[in-house]
């Protein structure tokens, strides 16, 4: 949904696009990617007593852990007898007759229970790859890893590709810290990251990248995106998004798919190139006939039906705009 004509002409000039990370590139959820279990652990068990005990919780953590257990499981979850959650640390209960901590690593610390090398190599590197670790410890033992972490859209990175096709340089900006931007920017080949930026501070990283001359669109869905995506000279707004980002933009991608912004663009510039040539046989056309009438050398039927053919043309031009894929 384009807001108006000069949009078209902004399409054309823009050589940087700015992607917001949360909700744009990612899916903006939290969702279970990796379950590591300990030597004599079972994979299905980590994960049914870890999601029973998570299912009774809100946080969006275990929310990722839940879901990702039933998902992976064949049973259903079953029901806890006892449940506590530990603000800020993680939950702890009864399943099935164990004692069951998720969390982190603190929480089972508090219980004496530490993690054994093998897990916590696996929980360092879940974490250097920018991915929350969760720790599962029931009986008095640590027995699994969860990496949570919020997914990458599948097509993000195909997405990136195309929008560098159209000769713009990607821009990845985010409020998360480094290490979770720089692993979702190599994630999908974007090389150029601005990390832990606050809300506010957004429309002032686009200002920045607009007085190096960059002429600069943005793709966001959050309200903090709102700012910068007034700012930036084309606002692209996933559909998906919230109202105060679809207001701010100038172009609302209706799909909550990244790819439907390089198609966006493509088409934009289509359009915008089918009126300029247009303009350019529709008057090319009044600048060699009207002489040519005006000095009596035009047959008036000729001129009228020559006429007609311009808008003929100019509208079957047009409509080859329908075969845009
Ligand atoms: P919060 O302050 O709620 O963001 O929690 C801080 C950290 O505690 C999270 O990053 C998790 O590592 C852990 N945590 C909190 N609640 C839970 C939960 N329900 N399940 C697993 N981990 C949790």
């Amino acid at each position: 949904l384009i807001k108006g004509p000069e949009v078209l002409e902004t399409t054309r000039r823009v050589d940087t696009i700015v992607l917001d990370k949360t909700g744009t590139v990612t899916t903006g959820r939290m969702t279970l990617l990796d379950v590591h279990t300990a030597d004599h652990t079972d994979e299905t068990d980590a994960l049914r007593l870890a999601g029973a005990l998570e299912h009774s919780s809100e946080h969006p953590i275990a929310q990722a852990v839940a879901t990702g257990a039933a998902e992976r499981t064949t049973a259903p979850l079953p029901t806890p007898e006892d449940f506590t959650n530990i603000p800020g640390l993680g939950v702890q209960g009864i399943v099935e007759g164990h004692a069951v901590l998720v969390g982190r690593e603190q929480l089972l610390a508090q219980w004496e229970i530490h993690l054994p090398a093998e897990l916590a190599r696996r929980k360092a590197e879940a974490e250097a790859a920018g991915r929350t670790a969760i720790t599962v410890a029931w009986d008095g033992q640590a027995r699994a890893v969860l990496e949570v972490a919020d997914a990458i859209k599948d097509t993000s990175a195909e997405a990136v590709a195309g929008l560098r096709a159209l000769g713009l340089r990607p821009v990845l900006l985010t409020g998360d810290n480094r290490a979770v931007a720089d692993a979702v920017a190599r994630a999908v080949g974007i090389d150029e990251v601005h990390a832990e930026v606050l809300p506010e501070e957004k429309a002032h990283v686009i200002e920045r990248l607009r007085a190096e001359g960059r002429s600069v669109a943005m793709v966001g869905d959050g309200v903090n995106d709102a700012a910068a995506l007034a700012t930036a000279d084309l606002g692209l707004a996933m559909g998906t998004g919230t109202d105060a980002a679809i207001e701010a933009s100038d172009l609302t991608l209706v799909r909550g798919d990244l790819k439907v912004a390089a198609d966006a663009i493509r088409l934009s510039r289509r359009t915008l190139a089918t009126i300029r040539g247009n303009l350019f046989w529709a008057f090319g056309y009044n600048v060699a006939a009207l002489p040519l009438a005006a000095f009596g050398l035009l047959n008036p039927m000729i001129a009228g039906a020559a006429m007609a053919f311009s808008s003929v043309f100019v509208v079957t031009n047009s409509l080859r705009l329908r075969a845009f894929t």
